[in-house]
């Protein structure tokens, strides 16, 4: 089958890592991957997004196909109450880093530490990022710690189960299928993002 220009998005999913390693602010691209999938859904009131266009799940199938034990991913993972939960989880966490750019915008001191799986403050003193206020580069560094946190865990159970099993959970995803489900008033049986 001839390939689209779509199917190569997993070249901007890893291109984002390669900018935000080589500079924090590019962190902020990342917000279109936040916004992109929930306006498709608010739209389209499908999960195009997912089926097409996420760079990360294309990438997490691609890496899948070498890495990958290819096991059924545990039931409580597609749990109601799991992604319910997760996503409710996130959505704090994500509430937290927005309270802490807020704070620098405040004047509190800039942290330059990126966190990963929410505990482990890594530091990054050697991001260069003086040209702009620090709330906005406290709010890359926060952003760039929840992007990391939630690649770490779809690679690992992209190891542990199958290629795509962090579709099963993503936040993302969770939120767009409620998204499609009061567009459509039923459950999208063409989610790409089953694992
Ligand atoms: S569930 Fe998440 S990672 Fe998977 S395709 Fe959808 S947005 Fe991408």
């Amino acid at each position: 089958m001839k390939r689209k220009w779509y199917d190569y998005l997993w070249i901007a999913e890893l291109s984002y890592w390669v900018l935000g390693l080589c500079n924090i602010l590019f962190a902020w691209l990342g917000v279109l991957f936040f916004f992109i999938p929930l306006l498709m859904a608010a739209i389209g009131g499908n999960k195009i997004y997912c089926n097409r266009y996420c760079g990360r799940g294309q990438l997490l199938g691609l890496l899948g196909r070498k890495l990958s034990r290819n096991a059924p991913p545990p039931r409580f993972l597609r749990s109601y109450w799991f992604r319910g939960g997760f996503l409710a989880f996130f959505m704090v966490m994500f509430g937290l880093m927005l309270h802490s750019t807020y704070r620098v915008f405040s004047g509190a001191p800039l942290r330059q530490t990126v966190t990963l799986l929410w505990m482990f403050r890594l530091p990054w003193q050697w991001a260069d990022v003086e040209m702009v206020a620090p709330w906005v580069a406290q709010f890359a560094f926060g952003f760039f710690g929840v992007m990391m946190t939630s690649t770490v865990l779809g690679l690992l159970t992209m190891v542990l189960f199958r290629p795509r099993s962090w579709c099963v959970y993503c936040p993302m995803g969770t939120m767009t299928q409620g998204i499609c489900k009061l567009r459509q008033g039923k459950e999208d049986v063409t989610c790409g993002g089953k694992g």
